[in-house]
């Protein structure tokens, strides 16, 4: 199971988040890169003067992997990647954490995102099954 992003029949720049073994879109039915992106999981950094990892601007540590000591073995690597900036969060470990919730109250635009998505599965559930 990956998760993939349908920019064709979602709301830019969000598009509509999908969860597949095929980046397929299962409400528009796009395929291919021009519409379907593969998403990593980007994991919360909190700065944090005890944090394992010594970061750019200082200590840190990754929201669900407290033990963490790097970040990255290789930024290019696809494997995930990580941010101080919760509205780019996917990883739902971090994001169930204390530190990435009092992040994200402080900006109202991620819960009306998450609202927006909610609608938007609760559609395409009835879709399917109704
Ligand atoms: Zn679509
Ligand atoms: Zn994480």
């Amino acid at each position: 199971m990956a998760r993939f992003r349908c920019i064709k029949c979602g709301e830019p720049p969000d598009g509509f988040l999908f969860e597949s073994d095929l980046p397929a879109c299962p409400r528009c039915y796009a395929s291919g890169p021009l519409h379907i992106v593969q998403l990593v999981d980007v994991h919360f950094v909190v700065m944090d003067a005890k944090g394992p990892i010594q970061g750019a601007q200082g200590r840190q540590y990754v929201a669900c992997q407290r033990k963490r000591e790097y970040l990255l073995l290789h930024t290019m690597d696809t494997f995930g990647a990580a941010t101080d900036d919760p509205s780019v969060v996917t990883c739902r470990s971090c994001r169930g954490t204390k530190e990435w919730q009092a992040a994200a109250s402080l900006d109202p635009s991620i819960a009306l995102r998450e609202a927006q998505q909610e609608r938007l599965r609760k559609i395409m559930a009835s879709d399917c099954c109704g």
